[in-house]
């Protein structure tokens, strides 16, 4: 039982009984912070168990002994934890049933109850898609950092090396060995997605997730949501070929890790077909493209509410070699949404002036008023025609500017400001590229 018990211990939280089976330094039983901190000056007794500071006869927790072992914080978080007038055994709050099955449900509510508002709707659209039993739960301990890690578990038991297994040169965390890991990336790598794990350094695993589950502040688009099911299975995949590795001492190849992800598919899954065909020499679809050496390139958007007129107006400036110069959005009530449109350009124009821009390229994905500019007709109605005579008149400020039409998959990262923008009621300048505009950022990259 014991042995039992060591080896999902960094999977669960226990639910407090009579207390017995519960090591208070060892497992997780503590709301909010998970195990107890001994107090000051103190050294932790090992022999304790939970159940020594329970008056079992008053169902009561004894507060001299929780004060006499832990420090204030731990007791004050301790005392809070409801004792059921009845005696019975500690629970494990996910259970985790005699046949080893964990219940999703649960696991579902006990997430539902800790989570914030973006997660409730991120685990709303996990529960929805279909991937294998063994990858879902697997994915869901990953994202609430309950995949046994060195860098975890080190946390409770002692280990010669939290080095990740695979590189042997950092420590092997959740990011470690999913994102970050040279060699895991290599999986990544031949399945086509590599240029999306880059975005997420320095971030959790949970935004990996949410960014492939299209929810905020990622998003969403139906491309990505299709995806996520191998996103699931590769993560899995890394993680049994890294048990191999350590159990086994088998080396999985990249390949071999690959295709054990993609053989949890079904083979009427088009999601199969679609990655076999995308070798990484393969087809390139229309994608943005920097502008020629010496010139700079704005990207433009403008969105939109018909309802409340609330728009914003975005640009993104970027140069020659691809590089990120600066973001800009703004807010305005807009009477159509091509008023806003229109505000994204003048925005361009405006800020490429006084940026002092000798050649620029602006683009926008509203191919009338492109082509309206290109024609040399400034005339709009009586809220476009202002901005347009100042597009005209500051057109001369310049050695070269250019209009062109590019279509909407090219124009991503404009189309997120300039969302941004409408939703926050905002004017904001980035010099450097705020996370949320990694992941359209990241699909402009030249792979
Ligand atoms: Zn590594």
């Amino acid at each position: 039982m014991h042995h039992i018990k060591e080896r999902i211990k960094p999977f669960i939280s226990w639910v407090v009984g009579d207390g017995k089976f519960i090591d208070p330094w060892c497992d997780r039983w503590i709301p909010d912070i998970g195990v107890a901190t001994p107090k000051p000056n103190t050294t932790p007794d090992p022999m304790i168990r939970v159940s020594d500071c329970i008056d079992q006869n008053l169902r009561r927790w004894n507060l001299a002994k929780l004060s006499q072992h832990f420090d204030q914080s731990s007791v004050e978080k301790i005392v809070i934890i409801p004792l059921s007038s009845s005696i019975s055994s500690d629970r494990r709050a996910w259970d985790l049933n005699r046949d080893g099955k964990f219940t999703t449900k649960s696991a579902y509510l006990a997430l539902r109850g800790r989570s914030t508002q973006p997660q409730d709707l991120m685990w709303k659209k996990f529960w929805r898609i279909k991937i294998p039993y063994r990858v879902q739960l697997f994915v869901l301990k990953a994202a609430v950092n309950a995949i046994p890690v060195r860098e975890i578990l080190s946390q409770r038991i002692h280990l010669e090396s939290v080095l990740c297994p695979f590189c042997q040169d950092q420590p092997e965390s959740i990011m470690h060995i999913f994102l970050q890991c040279p060699c895991t990336r290599r999986v990544w790598n031949i399945s086509n997605l590599y240029s999306y794990v880059n975005l997420f350094n320095g971030t959790d695993i949970r935004d990996w997730l949410r960014f492939w589950l299209g929810c905020h502040p990622y998003s969403s688009t139906e491309e990505k949501v299709q995806k996520f099911p191998l996103i699931a299975c590769i993560m899995w995949s890394i993680w049994v070929g890294r048990n191999n590795l350590i159990h086994n001492a088998r080396t999985d190849s990249h390949e071999t890790i690959l295709n054990r992800a993609m053989h949890l598919f079904p083979n009427k899954n088009p999601q199969r077909d679609s990655i076999t065909q995308a070798t990484p020499a393969g087809n390139r679809t229309l994608s943005w493209s920097p502008p020629p050496p010496g010139w700079t390139k704005f990207n433009t958007d403008g969105a939109w509410d018909h309802i409340s007129n609330k728009g914003g107006a975005g640009l993104v400036v970027r140069n020659h070699a691809a590089n990120f110069l600066y973001a800009a959005a703004s807010h305005s009530c807009f009477i159509s949404a091509e008023e806003a449109e229109i505000r994204g350009i003048w925005l361009a124009v405006k800020k490429a002036w006084e940026m002092n821009y000798k050649k620029v390229l602006i683009e926008s994905d509203v191919e009338v008023v492109i082509d309206q500019i290109n024609a040399g007709n400034f005339a709009g109605t009586w809220s476009t025609d202002a901005l347009l005579q100042d597009i005209k008149n500051w057109k001369s400020n310049f050695e070269n500017i250019s209009f062109r039409f590019v279509p909407r998959c090219c124009n991503s990262v404009a189309h997120d400001l300039a969302h941004w923008g409408k939703t926050t009621m905002l004017d904001m300048f980035w010099a450097s590229p705020p996370i949320w505009l990694m992941p359209a950022l990241g699909r402009d990259a030249p792979s």
